[in-house]
Order: C-alpha cells, then sequence, then structure tokens
C-alpha cells in the first residue's frame, strides 16, 4: 500500500474528512526508551517468587495494562489468587524495585531525532505513559529537553490501562486535540489497539521482539522496524499527511 492509500483507508474507516496533524500523542517504553528488556525481566522475577509460572514474552504481550492489572490477572490465572488493590499496589513496589535494579535503560535510537522532527514541523509532542514513577518523568525531562509541550498523560491521570483508549483520549482533551488532528507512536499490541479506539493515525514501531504484523492486527496505520526507520521516514510522511487537509 502507498502512503496514499494508506491515508484514504485511515479516513475511510474513521469517517474523518481530513487530516490536519498538530499533536504527537508518544508513548515511553519501548519508544523514547529500550527498556522493555528490563520491564519484562522484572516481572518474570515477581512471578518466580511468588510461584507462578511464565515467560518474559507474555509480558511484551501485556506491555501498556496498568502494572496492577498485569499482577491481579497473573496471580488469578496462574495461581488461583485473587489479589487485593492494596496487595497488588505492594507487589507493584517489588517489580519496580526490581526493575531499577538492572539500572537505567538506555535512550531508544531515534528517539530524540523523531521528536526535533515533529517539532521543527510545528507538531506538539505529547508524553502518554502508563508510568506513576516521577524519577522517570524527571528523567524525560533532561533526556528530552524542551521537546515536549506542556501537556502529558501518565499513571497519574489514568484509571483503565491500555487497551482502553482512556490515555489517548485524555490526552487529547488536556492538549484541546481532536483524533484528525492527532498521530500516535506506539510500540505495544495493546498501546496500539488504545490508539486506534481513540481514533488516532497510529504508528507502530517493532523495538521488541513482537511481529510487524501483530502491530497491524492491533490496528496500527503504518508499522516501522524501529525509531531510527521512522526517523528516516517521517520528513515524506509529515508532507503526504498535510497535503490531505480538509
Ligand atoms: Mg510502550
Amino acid at each position: 500500500m502507498t502512503l496514499q492509500q494508506t491515508i484514504a483507508e485511515y479516513l475511510r474507516y474513521t469517517g474523518q474528512k481530513g487530516l490536519d496533524i498538530s499533536a504527537a500523542l508518544i508513548d515511553c517504553d519501548g519508544v523514547l526508551y529500550d527498556s522493555m528488556k528490563y520491564h519484562t525481566q522484572a516481572w518474570v522475577k515477581l512471578m518466580k517468587k511468588n510461584g507462578i509460572k511464565c515467560t518474559r514474552d507474555e509480558f511484551y504481550e501485556l506491555e501498556g495494562m496498568t502494572g496492577s492489572e498485569i499482577i491481579k490477572m497473573k496471580f488469578k490465572t496462574g495461581a488461583g489468587k485473587n489479589v487485593t488493590d492494596d496487595e497488588a499496589h505492594a507487589l507493584y513496589g517489588v517489580k519496580t524495585r526490581y526493575f531499577r535494579e538492572l539500572g537505567e535503560a538506555p535512550v531508544m535510537p531515534g528517539a530524540v531525532r523523531v521528536l526535533e522532527t515533529l517539532k521543527e514541523s510545528g507538531i506538539v509532542n505529547v508524553l502518554v505513559t502508563g508510568s506513576q514513577q516521577d524519577a522517570l518523568l524527571e528523567r524525560i525531562e533532561r533526556d528530552f529537553t524542551g521537546l515536549f509541550g506542556e501537556v502529558k498523560v501518565t499513571g497519574h491521570d489514568v484509571r483503565k490501562g491500555k487497551p482502553n483508549p482512556e490515555p489517548f483520549l485524555k490526552a487529547m482533551n488536556k492538549a484541546e486535540k481532536k483524533p484528525h488532528q492527532c498521530l500516535v507512536i506506539e510500540n505495544a499490541p495493546l498501546g496500539v489497539q488504545a490508539a486506534h479506539a481513540a481514533g488516532c493515525f497510529t504508528i507502530g514501531v517493532t523495538t521488541g521482539p513482537i511481529p510487524e504484523k501483530d502491530l497491524y492486527k492491533a490496528g496500527a496505520d503504518l508499522v516501522y522496524k524501529n525509531m531510527d526507520e521512522l526517523a528516516a521516514a517521517l520528513p515524506s510522511l509529515l508532507v503526504a499527511l498535510s497535503l490531505i487537509k480538509a
């Protein structure tokens, strides 16, 4: 499919008359940081300590759900245990400690260039993450100085994790944007599903083991191999998107 056909297809299934992109809603783990290998390792450690069998791949599939959603689900299916909110909160604290012990995840190659290109094109970058860690949010300020706008959505703002569209709907609401004004950059199938359900033009990046076809199946409009490839393609993509103004 050509870029023009992809955009036409987006307009067809959303019923939008045109695109007028002025905001990019950007996920954090697996997009800004190469952090998913650490998260999946920390999740497996937590589950094993609690006698729950699992593989790292499962946690790539679950990325985007909130920490307590993941804990409640895995303890129920893996150990037949109903975890309370307080217990889930405490267990998530342990998982976060295991994650931190692995050291700082590197900035994703190409991420800075993607954000710079968007900003130079007059597009406001909006962080949309399920994370509630203040240390991470401060780190983003440091690693991506001046590249994000004022508005951001974090784990403090949302009640339902992805694939519920709430995080993206909240971001659009806060930034005063409509779906045809937003593109989303996501790496996880549940994140792509949430963005697609919110009606945004959704770009997937396969920065982990999840194959391209799974992101298309989840509803991605376009999929790039990684953030470097997206950075290289972005200038012509933005031209193509701007030609379709309503
Ligand atoms: Mg992610």
